[in-house]
């Protein structure tokens, strides 16, 4: 899988949206600021390609990016914004429910940040790949942030925090250096190809 051949098919703001081709779609999950973007850039090694830093009111679509002809790469809205109105959580929410529900999605990758415990909304991210049986991935992003010494323990706790059953991986990563680039897409691929 050449994971630089990618680009951007669309963006959906409702199910009338979704792609419905067959092709496998794993979804990256995130709460905002977690690093999300920067991890699908470091993966497909471009510096614009999803968008960093993309502000709370644009957010509530999902992007497809093709990879490689052969998987989308799909980008869930962000979560956790301080700032969002009950209205748009409430549509964020039904967005959610109404992917999830299709049945399209065939793996999760719930992003999280290695140095702090998952926190509630991360929870209930999850908890949407469980309650769908879907199989997810969970990336520990900021790994050059995090002292070398803590990360045996914050690993634990993540997969504690998030309840995560023995066969899912935690992949530890940085967006910043690319380190465990070749990790998490041999995680990926390994996922994808049990399809
Ligand atoms: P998103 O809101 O989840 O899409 O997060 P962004 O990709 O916009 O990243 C949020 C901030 O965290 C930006 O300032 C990034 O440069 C920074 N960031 C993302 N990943 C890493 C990482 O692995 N290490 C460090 N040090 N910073 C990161």
């Amino acid at each position: 899988m050449d994971y630089r051949k990618a680009e951007f098919i669309k963006s959906a703001a409702d199910p009338s949206g979704f792609i419905r081709d067959g092709l496998p779609q794993v979804a990256f999950a995130g709460r905002s600021n977690v690093g999300k973007s920067s991890v699908i850039n470091s993966i497909v090694r471009r510096k614009n390609f999803a968008r960093v830093g993309s502000s709370p009111g644009k957010t509530a679509h999902i992007n497809y990016f093709l990879i490689d002809q052969k998987f989308y790469l799909v980008d869930l809205p962000g979560y956790g914004y301080a700032e969002v109105s009950k209205a748009e959580r409430d549509r964020w929410g039904r967005l959610m429910e109404s992917y999830f529900a299709s049945g399209l999605v065939t793996l999760g990758v719930q992003i999280v940040d290695v140095r702090h415990k998952p926190t509630a909304d991360d929870i209930t991210m999850m908890n949407w790949f469980k309650a769908s049986q879907v199989d997810a991935i969970v990336v520990a992003n900021k790994l050059d942030k995090c002292k070398k010494s803590e990360l045996p323990g914050n690993i634990a706790r993540i997969r504690e925090t998030l309840d995560l059953s023995e066969d899912t991986p935690i992949v530890y990563y940085s967006a910043a250096t690319h380190s465990e680039r070749e990790a998490l897409l041999l995680a990926l691929d390994g996922a994808l190809s049990l399809e």
